[in-house]
């Protein structure tokens, strides 16, 4: 474990941990360069399974949709005449 959590509690529910991370570590967890179960830091590198936990991450989350503009048939920006 690689990232520090800033602090950790188990989920009586689900039996899972919480992890609180500060504000780098979130970020870096959240785009797929650390692992939301073990917190492994995948160093830069985007991780669809983590190496050690063998966690699986939902890829398709991290696309983001399509703007507007860049759809056929939908006017966007006025390109720039230079
Ligand atoms: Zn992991």
């Amino acid at each position: 474990m690689a990232i520090i959590p800033i602090y950790s509690e188990i989920d009586k529910r689900t039996g899972k941990v919480n992890w609180g991370l500060g504000w780098n570590d979130f970020h870096k967890v959240r785009s797929g360069y650390g692992c939301p179960a073990c917190l492994e830091d995948f160093c830069g590198v985007y991780m669809p399974v983590c190496p050690v936990c063998r966690h699986e991450r939902d890829v398709w989350a991290d696309f983001l949709a399509t703007p507007a503009h860049f759809q056929p048939g939908v006017a966007g920006p006025a390109p720039d005449p230079m």
